[in-house]
């Protein structure tokens, strides 16, 4: 490329015929030519909105994917890369050090609870789930313990997809075309107080049966064989599973008492998701590690983190044993120079306060909708909310498959969309639309959402 070279356009992409476009393989879709034909071209993005290639607006109520905190076309963070581009495109981390991976470890270090003092950087949110449990595994082999390796964690929690971290995955539909996985993993009840089964008229007692489920796993494991716990702050699969009252602190004691570690999976739930810098700090509960992606950068760049207690490294730094592990983009330094502008804003336009201001508004809005035969429950925190979809409210009745597929996947996910609302009707648990827009939303983006899930959602009962 000369350095007269006209900067590259997408529009020729966007008008090209379908055909020029079925080369693109889809995340999670079906390609079975209705797919392709349908799915829409998104070509920019502004604030709280999307907007496609017909010029058509669309609020997006999931931040791109539960990423874009700071919303989009954020000139600042498209200078920090440019700059860093121009200063240092790309180091690696094998041995070497660039400026913004020290200098973003060194702020996050600052912000994390505890002594989460030392930072490992991947590419997203599933390489930091799986380096984190090969840090677990390799720091009790250093240890002494070289027999503790298995993983507990709870049912429908998403982890992510490489065969380690989905073998984590608590998802039965997203594991089954791909067994065996890695072996030595467990799953526990999530904490779903709608559909409690047990102690459903106590959520104290709730709150202490279900961390009681994870020493029963460890008992039943045998605790000299258990290396760590993976569970989200608040779990999104399901439709945002909040923690009861005590259920972490609860699980604290149990990963002590049995030399277990709690990993908390903040892929979604870190940078102001919850109102807080990490989703730890909200339910005030300490863990050994926090794995992190998407709202690090707001989605503008690929990165994850590891943050990592003192303890782990501690036999790192004891012996000449390195931790055997990296990747050629982890701790890119385009992203890191992202991140540290998107900190920048976080901090600067003091987001995580505005969502703990504004989260009582957005609960308060999303709940008129109970009003409708159609709505079982709202639930969430901060600004990550789900709307539990029921076919009798009085009985929680489910629905059946069949009535799975042409309400979420057929009606609503199409016609929230083409009333200009995206965000996602998920089936994978229970039935929910889920919400984690961007943290620069306020009243009237809430009224905006209500307004559209209002309307589909009488739709979507009257195909009942
Ligand atoms: N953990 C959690 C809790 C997640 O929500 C996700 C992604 N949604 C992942 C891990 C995997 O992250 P990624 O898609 O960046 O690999």
């Amino acid at each position: 490329m000369t350095a007269t070279a006209e900067p590259r356009s997408f529009a020729a992409a966007a008008a090209a015929p379908r055909v020029l476009r079925d080369h693109l393989w889809m995340h999670f879709a079906t390609h079975n030519g209705r797919d392709e034909a349908d799915a829409p071209l998104i070509v920019r993005g502004e604030g709280a909105y999307l907007f496609d290639d017909k010029g058509k607006r669309y609020l997006d109520g999931l931040a791109g994917l539960f990423a874009v905190q700071v919303g989009h076309g954020r000139a600042e963070l498209a200078e920090a890369a440019a700059r860093q581009m121009r200063e240092l495109p790309y180091f690696p981390l094998w041995g070497y050090g660039h400026p913004p991976a020290i200098e973003l470890a060194d702020r996050l270090a600052a912000s994390a609870p505890g002594d989460l003092e030392r930072v490992f950087f991947t590419v997203g949110g599933g390489e930091s789930v799986e380096t984190a449990w090969k840090l677990a595994r390799q720091y009790f082999k250093l240890s002494g313990q070289p027999t503790k390796h298995k993983v507990i964690s709870r049912s429908m929690a998403y982890h992510g997809t490489s065969l380690g971290a989905l073998s984590i995955t608590g998802i039965p539909g997203a594991k089954a075309p791909f067994e065996p996985l890695v072996p030595s993993t467990q799953r526990v009840p999530n904490t779903n107080f709608y559909r409690a089964t047990e102690h459903a008229d106590d959520y104290a007692a709730y709150a202490l049966w279900a961390a009681d489920r994870i020493e029963e796993a460890i008992l039943f494991e045998g605790p000299e064989t258990v290396a760590a716990v993976f569970l989200e702050p608040v779990q999104n699969t399901g439709g945002c599973f909040v923690p009861p009252p005590g259920y972490f602190q609860r699980v604290r004691e149990i990963c002590d008492r049995h030399d277990v570690l709690l990993v908390s999976d903040e892929v979604i739930c870190a940078f102001g998701r919850l109102g807080t810098p990490f989703g730890a700090q909200r339910f005030g509960y300490q863990p050994d590690m926090i794995t992190t992606a998407k709202g690090l950068t707001s989605g503008y760049a690929p990165l994850g983190a590891v943050l990592i207690s003192d303890r782990l490294a501690e036999p790192f730094h004891r012996t000449e044993t390195p931790f055997m592990h990296g990747s050629t983009y982890g701790g890119h330094p385009v992203s890191c120079a992202v991140a540290l502008a998107n900190l920048d804003i976080l901090e600067g336009e003091n987001l995580y306060e505005h969502v703990r201001t504004n989260e009582d508004r957005f609960r308060t809005t999303l709940e008129k909708l109970t009003d409708l035969p159609i709505v079982g429950e709202v639930r969430g925190t901060g600004y990550f909310w789900a709307v539990e979809l029921v076919k009798d409210k009085s009985t929680k009745e489910r629905f059946t498959p069949e009535e799975s597929t042409r309400i979420l996947r057929e009606y609503l996910s199409k016609q929230l969309f083409a009333h200009g609302l995206y965000c996602r009707a998920d089936d994978r648990a229970e039935p929910v639309i889920q919400f984690a827009p961007p943290l620069i939303c306020d009243r009237t983006h809430f009224e905006e959402i209500e307004q559209i899930l209002r309307e589909t959602l009488t739709g979507a009962w009257k195909l009942l």
